[in-house]
């Protein structure tokens, strides 16, 4: 695919239609058994192509039900089948697979292994940017997005969750298996998987959207009455954005820390302590930005991350009562003394330093605002996410916009946070 960070991520010559993962999972053991099909359909004629995957044992690869000859060398898979594809065939792979999946170090992250984890008596998935190829064959590129379903498989009494909606849960011999449905577009890296002991609450929204959570099994009280901030979020957002783009969310707690977040299509990933309403809202605004509209490179993560950073502090300084523009003007005078580096021009170990991509990134957001006025400026933010809803997005699509909408003045400002080493004066609004 080309990406400017992970040029071995994603492959050429086809575009996956849908993932259906099929995992039985043995918790006491961390070890999987699983088939992964993938259907698409090739862009050109294929002798072979390639699938990223990470690790695990490959059984066989069929390629429409013919078993294919497969080799692998890191994270590429060669899969060739018998009858070369011509170009606008779909076709479908099968790849069964077991073993232990291992989690690796990314240097874009380098807080925390990227892929399949076993922790404390869960196992979960934490895949952005390049993750997914520990659990399941992939086109590892968010450029590729496509529908899953997962199938998952544990032993009666452990619950399982997955990105997307609950569409059939059985029992036989002891064994539980559920089955997820996302029939929406998503990158790979926003897949997930999590098994262990929690507890499901639902709920719905008066507009009739699913909210279901998981908390660990005997959670305090205190744990799901903080998960309230979310839905309440999905409103604030949908008066800015528009409809929320999903068919359900939720917030899954772990029952330990972890120093982060991740907004996984539908279904969030919280730490313990990581559920504060602006972590909560950070993770709710990415459904829109970042997972129905999401970077086509990785090296354009401030259109995710400065924009979310953005619409969690609109939502706090909404929840609480504050004014926005302390709340910048705070942001600005800590930057000031962390220093800065233009988030439009980050190198890949940059990739979430929260002062570059996420700060900066929302300050160059509000001194937009403050430049141009509200009803430019959200309708601006609109546009930008309605033009790549369900699809791909960069900076230039976004300056596109900007340029369209509040002219030239503010395409230069906006460039000077991207892109000029020293970090701009802040452009500051009346305050409350
Ligand atoms: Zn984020």
């Amino acid at each position: 695919m080309g990406d400017s960070f992970y040029p071995l991520l994603g492959n050429g010559g086809y575009d996956v239609l849908h993932y259906d993962i099929d995992l039985d999972v043995e918790p006491s053991t961390n070890t999987i058994d699983a088939v992964t099909t993938l259907t698409a359909v090739a862009t050109e004629d294929l002798e072979e192509f390639n699938l990223d995957f990470l690790g695990l044992e490959v059984n066989a690869v069929s390629v429409d039900g013919v078993e294919a000859e497969f080799s692998r060398d890191g994270q590429e898979m060669t899969i060739q089948p018998v009858d070369p594809l011509s170009a606008e065939a779909q076709f479908t792979v099968a790849v069964s697979y077991s073993g232990m999946p291992q989690p690796f170090d990314e240097v874009g992250v380098p807080f925390f292994p990227m892929g399949w984890h076993s922790m404390n008596e869960v196992l979960f998935t934490v895949s952005q940017p390049s993750g997914a190829m520990t659990w399941y064959p992939s086109n590892n590129h968010p450029t590729d997005k496509a529908t899953f379903t997962f199938r998952i498989t544990v032993p009666d009494g452990v619950e399982a969750a997955a990105t997307g909606l609950l569409i059939d849960e059985s029992s036989v011999d002891g064994q539980t298996t559920t089955t997820w449905q996302m029939d929406d577009p998503m990158a790979t890296y926003l897949a997930a998987v999590y098994i262990g002991d929690f507890e499901r609450h639902e709920q719905q929204m008066a507009n009739g959207l699913l909210i279901r959570d998981y908390v660990p099994r005997n959670s305090d009280p205190s744990v799901l009455e903080n998960l309230a901030a979310a839905p309440e979020a999905i409103g604030f957002f949908e008066e800015i954005l528009g409809p929320y783009p999903f068919d359900v969310y939720g917030t899954i707690v772990m029952p330990f820390a972890l120093h982060f977040a991740l907004e996984n299509q539908t279904l969030s990933i919280h730490g313990l302590y990581a559920i504060d309403p602006y972590v909560i809202a950070h993770e709710v605004a990415h459904q829109w930005i970042g997972n129905s509209a999401t970077v086509d490179d990785w090296s354009q993560i401030w259109t995710h991350e400065g924009f979310a950073h953005y619409l969690g502090l609109l939502f706090v300084a909404d929840f609480y009562g504050q004014d926005i523009e302390s709340i910048m003007a705070r942001e600005y005078r800590d930057l000031t003394l962390a220093g800065t580096s233009p988030p439009g021009d980050i190198e890949v170990h940059e990739l979430f330093d929260p002062d570059t991509v996420y700060r900066r990134g929302a300050l160059a957001l509000h001194s937009l605002r403050n430049h141009v006025g509200d009803d430019i400026f959200f309708h601006t933010l609109r546009t930008h996410y309605d033009q790549s809803a369900g699809g791909n997005t960069n900076t230039d699509l976004f300056l596109e916009i900007v340029d369209d909408l509040a002219g030239t003045s503010a395409v230069s400002l906006v460039e000077s946070w991207l892109y000029d080493p020293e970090m701009p004066g802040i452009v500051s609004g009346p305050t409350l």
